[in-house]
C-alpha cells in the first residue's frame, strides 16, 4: 500500500522530472502553443515542495491531505490552462484518497477522479490532443490492472500515460491554444500529454 510518505515522495519526483523536462516541454509549447507549458508547470511544482516544506508531516498525515496541498498549489501557482486542469485533477484525486494508505483499487480511483476532474473542467474528450489523451489511457490501464499489486498498477497507468502522449503526435487539435493551428497542429506531441506521462512516471519512482 501506498501512504502519506509515498504521496510527498511523488510531488518531490515530479518536481524534479518537470524541472529537467522544462525546455523540452517548453519547445513542444512552442510548435502548437505559446511556449510557457515547461515555465508554468516548473513554477509550480517548485511551489508545491516549498509548501510541502513549510512544516514538518504531520504523524496522521494523509494521501488525500497531501494531494490536496498540491491541488490548491498548483491552482494559484501554474496559470494557464494546465493550472486549473492539474488543479482540479488533484483535488478530485485528493477526495478519494483520504485513508491513511491506499492499495490498488484507491490507486484506480485516485486515477479516475484526475481524469474526471479534468473532463469536467476542460471539457475535451479523448482524441482532442489534450492531456486527456494520456489520463484517459493510463486509468484504463489501471482499472484493468486492478487486483494485481500497487506498483503493477502504477506502472501500467504510466506506460499507457506514456504511450498515450506520443500517440497525440498525429493528432489534429480541436481543444485548448493548439486547437488554433487547425492542421497545421498535427505532427507534434501535446505538451501537456507529456507532462502528465512525467507526473505518472514519478508516482511509479516514487513507489519503487
Ligand atoms: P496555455 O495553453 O494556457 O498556455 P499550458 O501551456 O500550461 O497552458 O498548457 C497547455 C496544455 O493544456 C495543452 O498541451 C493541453 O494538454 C492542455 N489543455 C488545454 N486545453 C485543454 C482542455 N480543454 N482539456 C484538457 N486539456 C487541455
Ligand atoms: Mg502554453
Ligand atoms: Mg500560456
Amino acid at each position: 500500500t501506498l501512504d502519506a510518505a509515498w504521496a510527498r515522495r511523488w510531488v518531490a519526483q515530479a518536481a524534479n522530472a518537470v524541472a529537467a523536462a522544462k525546455d523540452d516541454l517548453t519547445e513542444l509549447d512552442r510548435q502548437i502553443g505559446d511556449g510557457d507549458h515547461g515555465a508554468n508547470l516548473d513554477r509550480g511544482f517548485r511551489a508545491v515542495v516549498a509548501k510541502l516544506d513549510e512544516a514538518p508531516a504531520p504523524d496522521d498525515e494523509t494521501v488525500g491531505a497531501v494531494l490536496k496541498a498540491v491541488a490548491t498549489t498548483l491552482m494559484s501557482t501554474v496559470g494557464g490552462a494546465a493550472g486549473p486542469l492539474y488543479g482540479t485533477a488533484f483535488l478530485r484525486a485528493s477526495k478519494v484518497t483520504g485513508r491513511e494508505e491506499i492499495d490498488s483499487s484507491a490507486v484506480v480511483a485516485l486515477l479516475e477522479a484526475a481524469l474526471e476532474g479534468i473532463t469536467a473542467r476542460g471539457h475535451a474528450t479523448t482524441g482532442e490532443k489534450t492531456m486527456v489523451d494520456a489520463w484517459h489511457p493510463a486509468a484504463e490501464a489501471a482499472a484493468a490492472a486492478d487486483g494485481q499489486p500497487v506498483l503493477a498498477v502504477l506502472r501500467a497507468a504510466a506506460a499507457a500515460a506514456d504511450a498515450g502522449s506520443t500517440a497525440t503526435i498525429p493528432l489534429v487539435a480541436t481543444k485548448g491554444r493548439a486547437s488554433y493551428l487547425g492542421e497545421r497542429s498535427a505532427g507534434h506531441e501535446d505538451p501537456g500529454a507529456r507532462s502528465t506521462a512525467l507526473l505518472l512516471a514519478a508516482a511509479v519512482a516514487a513507489a519503487e
